[in-house]
């Protein structure tokens, strides 16, 4: 079985960027891949990676604001036009499915695959997919409209010498899309191998990251030392920071074990 990966696909804010498209990521874990948030030019990232769309089945949305779901209309019309017929499930809050169904019906009424809609209510911390070896829970989180993150976990079966059977977790990944400072989430969190979180601002934009309801890299490091994760990625950064090592040098001093996403970079989870 190969081991658990996060591609990022976009790590940038609202804006586009010459080297940032809005948000998106690849979790691969046991061998199955899914598709968390999927703003403008996720797909074309995708084509450019060589990832295999027939091997993607679920797609999750953290929250609606278009730098994390403008990408859909164009991912799924382009999956009719590449004759797709295994279903593609998305788990979102409703919403989502009133946006995109009208779309849909114009866009791409013949396509052969169907789209099943699993709605999310983003307030409650629950299991929203489960199968075998995989589990996905929302984190409820704090920003300017309903948004979750998401808590993936690597699950194994251990087969014990009387007979019975465990279940262990071997890795965890959390998300945390779009989010104000909030220490209420991190029991939800604590140990997880590889917390993403977004880092919007710097310290000098503290104030309007808090009026907007978004995060600076310290905070995000702040988050992650009280966790007691082992690694943080910071993402989501702001147009205006074109330097993006100085997010590193902020979060750094406060917890040492973080990384910059970059479009097209893996890491292992
Ligand atoms: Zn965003
Ligand atoms: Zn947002």
């Amino acid at each position: 079985m190969s081991e658990a990966k996060l591609t990022i696909l976009g790590c940038g804010s609202a804006k586009p960027t010459k080297t940032t498209s809005p948000s998106g990521q690849l979790v691969e874990m046991c061998d199955k891949s899914f598709l968390v948030d999927c703003g403008e030019g996720v797909l074309l990232t995708m084509q450019k990676l060589g990832v295999h769309t027939s091997r993607l089945y679920n797609i999750f949305i953290s929250h609606l604001h278009g730098d994390h779901c403008f990408g859909l209309i164009g991912l799924l019309t382009t999956l009719g036009m590449l004759k797709r017929t295994q279903p593609m499930h998305i788990y979102a809050q409703p919403d989502l499915e009133k946006l995109l169904q009208p779309l849909l019906d114009y866009h791409a009424n013949d396509r052969q695959y169907d789209i099943i809609f699993h709605h999310i209510n983003p307030r409650k911390h629950e299991v929203i997919y489960e199968d075998r070896t995989v589990s996905v829970e929302t984190i409820p989180l704090k920003h300017g409209v309903p948004t979750c993150g998401f808590l993936f976990k690597e699950t194994h079966r251990v087969k014990h010498e009387d007979g019975s059977f465990t279940h262990e977790t071997r890795k965890r990944y959390a998300y945390y899309a779009d989010t104000q400072y909030s220490e209420k989430i991190v029991p939800i969190i604590e140990g997880v191998d590889t917390l993403y979180h977004e880092s919007t601002f710097l310290q000098t934009d503290e104030e309007r990251s808090k009026v907007v309801k978004h995060s600076t890299a310290a905070e995000a490091a702040q988050i992650a030392k009280m966790a007691k994760v082992c690694k943080l990625i910071l993402g989501h950064y702001s147009a205006r920071v074109e330097d993006h090592s100085l997010f590193l040098q902020e979060a750094k001093p406060i917890f040492e074990n973080t990384y910059l996403a970059e479009e097209n970079l893996v890491f292992d989870l």
